[in-house]
């Protein structure tokens, strides 16, 4: 089933995307939607007339993996890490699936990750990896946009990855019944029409189950979001390196999961979407 959240007739919610059509529900919250509590139909609307949203606009942990990839790893001619490399995203970078990315006056090295990613339905703490399906809910795409030249510059790399729509997510939620094999996904990245990136969820070096398994030993939580990775082909380790310019349209393929298209824009010119502005300097700095 593939569920997205959307702003429609005024309003923004939760709803099942068959075909051309959005079927709305009367949830509102990821917490309805993963207790299939409120799942009556509203109505049904042409998905031409909706808006897609984020489909887990505020998830308590937004945790993504580094370096899980083996063609990854390749390319920067690194070892192969012997555990999961966690590092974590603000929740508030997170950013809707057709909209803007906006490069921040701060950085030159605006970068792309096309990562599949795993949203959790059922807490829990120390899952084993043999049970860690029995937790995901569902997976959708999600782009770790990054700074470069912040995240090479600090030794810890939220700074250079947590701007306002850093974390381009979407186009829905896949839930897990209709994906037999999550490692077994292709996935591929265009930078306007040339191919930068294009992989299998069968290169990583930490599965999905063995992930889960890890980052639970933190504690997971109904609507937590792991990004697990991105595989080789990103701007940066590339000669010369490719950076994000505004006016560049990013796209993202995984296979069953659909298309996550986003547009880069100058955050110097380009206002904040309101949604964003998380202090009313803001909008003003931005102009
Ligand atoms: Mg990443």
């Amino acid at each position: 089933m593939r569920l997205a959240r959307a702003n429609y007739d005024g309003t923004v919610g939760y709803g099942r995307v068959d075909g051309d059509k959005f079927h709305a529900y009367e949830a509102t919250t990821l917490d309805d939607l993963v207790a299939g509590h409120r799942l009556r139909e509203r109505q049904v609307i042409p998905m031409s007339q909706v808006v897609l949203r984020a489909p887990v606009p505020q998830p308590g942990k937004l945790v993504c993996i580094g370096l899980n990839y083996h063609d990854h790893c390749e390319e920067q001619n690194i070892p192969i890490p012997e555990r999961p490399v966690i590092f974590a995203k603000f929740t508030s970078s997170i950013a809707d699936p057709f909209t803007t990315v906006l490069r921040p006056p701060e950085t030159r090295q605006l970068d792309f990750e096309a990562e599949l990613a795993v949203i959790i339905g059922k807490p829990g703490h120390n899952i084993s990896a043999a049970r860690a399906y029995e937790h995901v809910f569902g997976y959708t795409i999600f782009n770790d946009i990054s700074a470069r030249d912040l995240q090479f510059a600090d030794s810890q790399w939220i700074r250079g990855k947590s701007f306002p729509t850093f974390g381009p997510m979407g186009p829905w939620i896949t839930t897990g019944e209709d994906i037999r094999d999550p490692q077994g996904l292709s996935i591929s990245l265009r930078l306007n029409d040339r191919l930068m990136q294009e992989s299998n969820t069968a290169r990583m070096i930490f599965g999905i189950a063995e992930l889960v398994s890890y980052v639970s030993r933190l504690g997971l939580e109904t609507g937590d979001v792991i990004a697990t990775g991105t595989p080789a082909g990103v701007g940066t380790f590339r000669k010369p390196p490719v950076y994000l310019e505004p006016g560049d349209l990013v796209s993202i393929e995984i296979e069953s999961l659909g298309r996550l298209e986003n547009r880069i824009a100058d955050a110097t010119t380009t206002p904040l979407d309101p949604r964003y502005a998380l202090a009313p300097t803001d909008a003003r700095d931005a102009k």
